[in-house]
């Protein structure tokens, strides 16, 4: 059986400013929100009916939202283009299937359509982060079974040859950061 002892690149080894840390803040999706006001036309109240969003009566402008997800350039490009037949923008939204309807009513009269960006922030709670990081040497490993010759990194965690998948092709110690740094606090 090949045996191999992977080694810990001394020059990768570096403290963790965040050791310990539980929690980590990151950016969410872009939820983009698009604003617009339409005709109340026949066209509308039947698509509206179809959709099963009930029935509105008097007004003769509503004002819909939609939330849009992957809003894109040519997205953009298309609600400039048509700012002035937004009966059109409804249609295209409507069938887009990154559109959703958030809110539609009544309206005083027409606006100019308004594009709003809300990025959330996650917050991730995790595992303490370890004290130090570091990487393995790029260590040449052998399989047992189809004698291929690859870096240890290509192995998974059950040593799975990448050549012609036989687990445990060959055994494999790691280094572990505390034969090098002495005790972990
Ligand atoms: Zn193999």
């Amino acid at each position: 059986m090949n045996q191999y002892f992977i080694k810990i690149n001394r020059k990768s080894v570096y403290e963790n400013v965040n050791v310990g840390n539980t929690k980590t803040v990151v950016p969410g999706i872009v939820e983009t929100k698009v604003s617009f006001c339409i005709k109340f036309s026949n066209e509308v109240k039947d698509i509206m009916w179809k959709k099963g969003w009930g029935f509105y009566h008097g007004p003769s402008i509503l004002e819909v939202r939609f939330m849009i997800q992957n809003f894109t350039r040519k997205m953009y490009n298309f609600l400039i283009r048509y700012n002035k037949n937004t009966y059109k923008i409804f249609k295209k939204l409507i069938k887009n299937k990154n559109a959703f309807v958030v809110s539609i009513g009544g309206a005083d009269g027409y606006e100019g359509i308004i594009i709003d960006e809300d990025r959330n922030i996650q917050t991730l709670r995790h595992e303490p982060e370890q004290q130090y990081f570091s990487q393995y040497k790029k260590t040449k490993v052998q399989c047992n079974e189809c004698g291929s010759k690859f870096i240890h990194s290509k192995l998974d965690w059950e040593l799975t040859c990448p050549v012609c998948d036989m687990p445990d092709c060959c055994e494999v110690e790691y280094e572990q950061i505390e034969d090098i740094i002495g005790v972990i606090k």
